[in-house]
């Protein structure tokens, strides 16, 4: 895939980018891995510091970067602008919070025979994150905040079709003051990839994206025995019951599925309704689905703009083709409008089965699925029939039934009367096909930390244990 800048709007390309040599690549894995040497050593004061700067320079570019990832990927300019600030509140939070959650864990000292115990959280090195064009800020930021403060050096291989954002990630944190080279972006294609995850300087990796890159960098990870953390796809079920508010269950419902333009990870993709309120809620439904406007993302009164790539709606058509051939009923979209740019409307579709294509596989676009159910049971046995366990939804004011879908519905994230969203303060990752590991909150930053257990005997001639 070439590096470059493809306007979703109109298909041109605005500017492509080389990747870097095999010189300049090992050059650029040197200098991170000096980097690491002495900014290990630096103080969470110091880091906090040029964070809270990485902050103010987000917050002072935040309307030319939001249109610089508009053209880049798509999504509305206000979507991106809420983007940047919410990278901005990131880096503020860990800027706040690292030396808290990064203090020694004290262990109780006499019942391991020790004067003094503990876990300490250190830096693992070079860590490199491989990651989507879909929330082109966030998702970078979401690795680079909690892994910077951790005392980790970052470097970023970005998706091929945001190459000016991921340049910017570089620029920003250099802005920000942060000593050379402790944040690069390698502008390098996705075969390049093995190369540095085999790279003796590098320590661990990252990758947000799809399930067969996921496996691809697992594999190499695993035989060149490095740490990694993976997200992957997603195909949220969402839970309506008889004791939900329906008007707003179906609002949030449209917004969970087109947000982004219907390419989020964790946006809400099977519609999982009990029958007693189906009928009202497929209503609801449809109509704050064919009210949002489709068009311009630059245009603040657009709510879906186009899909980033072409390959995206061609994959993305093929889905609702194969569902329609095989006997869904279309009930609101389903038909790309006419005119240049990557664009398709807001979609719902009823009457899927299991041999349709999208029963099982995920949806990156804003294409609805609404089942009917009987009761808790089945909708339960419906949203764990699948692959993927990122976030999951369930809307009702009942008590049983919120600790039910608590249990048990299989996912990394349960939303009860919301939809799923990320906080810094919150993990966030999944299980099965969706990925392991967690990023955000504390559990975030400790994947890429040694928590190096240090026990500390009698100074004089005491008693001296041995054992494992
Ligand atoms: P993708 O094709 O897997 O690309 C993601 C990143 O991986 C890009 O940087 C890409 O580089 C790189 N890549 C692709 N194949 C690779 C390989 N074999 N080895 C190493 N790197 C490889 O995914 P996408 O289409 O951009 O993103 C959409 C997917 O990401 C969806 O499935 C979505 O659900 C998932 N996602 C998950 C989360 C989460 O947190 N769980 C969040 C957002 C998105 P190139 O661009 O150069 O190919």
């Amino acid at each position: 895939m070439a590096i470059a800048t493809v306007n979703p709007m109109d298909g041109t390309t605005l500017k492509t980018f080389d990747a870097l040599t095999a010189e300049e690549l090992d050059n650029r894995l040197a200098r991170a891995a000096a980097a690491f040497r002495s900014y290990r050593l630096t103080s969470y004061d110091e880091r906090a510091d040029w964070m809270r700067a990485a902050a103010d320079v987000l917050e002072g570019d935040a309307d030319d970067l939001a249109r610089l990832m508009t053209t880049e990927m798509g999504k509305t300019v206000k979507a991106a602008k809420a983007e940047v600030l919410k990278c901005a509140a990131a880096c503020r939070h860990y800027a706040d919070h690292a030396a808290t959650m990064l203090a020694d864990t004290e262990v109780e000292p006499a019942a391991v025979k020790a004067t003094r115990a503990y876990v300490r959280w250190q830096p693992m090195g070079v860590v490199l994150a491989v990651m989507p064009w879909n929330f082109p800020m966030w998702q970078a930021m979401r690795f680079a905040a909690p892994a910077l403060m951790a005392g980790n050096v970052g470097l970023l291989k970005h998706a091929s079709n945001v190459p000016q954002t991921a340049l910017y990630m570089e620029e920003l944190f250099r802005r920000a003051g942060f000593p050379a080279d402790v944040f690069q972006t390698l502008l390098i294609g996705s075969g390049d990839v093995e190369k540095v995850l085999r790279d003796d300087r590098v320590a661990a990796a990252t990758l947000t994206g799809s399930g067969p890159a996921g496996q691809s960098v697992a594999a190499i990870a695993g035989d060149a025995l490095k740490p990694t953390v993976l997200e992957l796809g997603g195909s949220d079920p969402f839970v309506v019951m008889p004791s939900a508010d329906l008007e707003k269950a179906a609002q949030v419902a449209a917004t969970a599925r087109c947000q982004n333009n219907g390419q989020s990870c964790i946006a809400a993709k099977r519609f999982i309704v009990h029958a007693d309120v189906a009928e009202r809620f497929q209503s609801l439904f449809a109509s704050a689905l064919a009210a949002l406007t489709l068009g311009d993302p630059t245009d603040d009164a657009t709510d879906v703009g186009p899909l980033a790539t072409e390959q995206g709606r061609v994959d993305v058509e093929e889905l609702v083709e194969d569902a329609v051939g095989k006997g869904a009923t279309v009930v609101v979209g389903g038909t790309r409008p006419d005119g240049p740019g990557w664009y398709y409307p807001p979609t719902l579709l009823t009457g899927i089965t299991p041999e349709m294509r999208m029963y099982r596989e995920e949806v990156f676009g804003p294409v609805a699925q609404l089942h009917v159910v009987e009761d808790i049971d089945a909708a339960l046995e419906l949203a764990n029939d699948s692959d993927f366990g990122l976030g999951s939804n369930a809307w009702t004011s009942d008590p049983d039934e919120q600790e039910r879908f608590a249990r048990d519905l299989e996912a990394g994230m349960v939303f009860i009367n919301g939809m799923t969203a990320s906080y810094p303060e919150l993990p966030f990752g999944g299980i099965k096909t969706s990925g392991y590991g967690r990023e955000l909150a504390d559990l975030g930053m400790k994947e890429f930390c040694n928590a190096k257990t240090v026990w500390v005997g009698e100074s004089a001639a005491g008693d001296i244990s041995s054992s494992e």
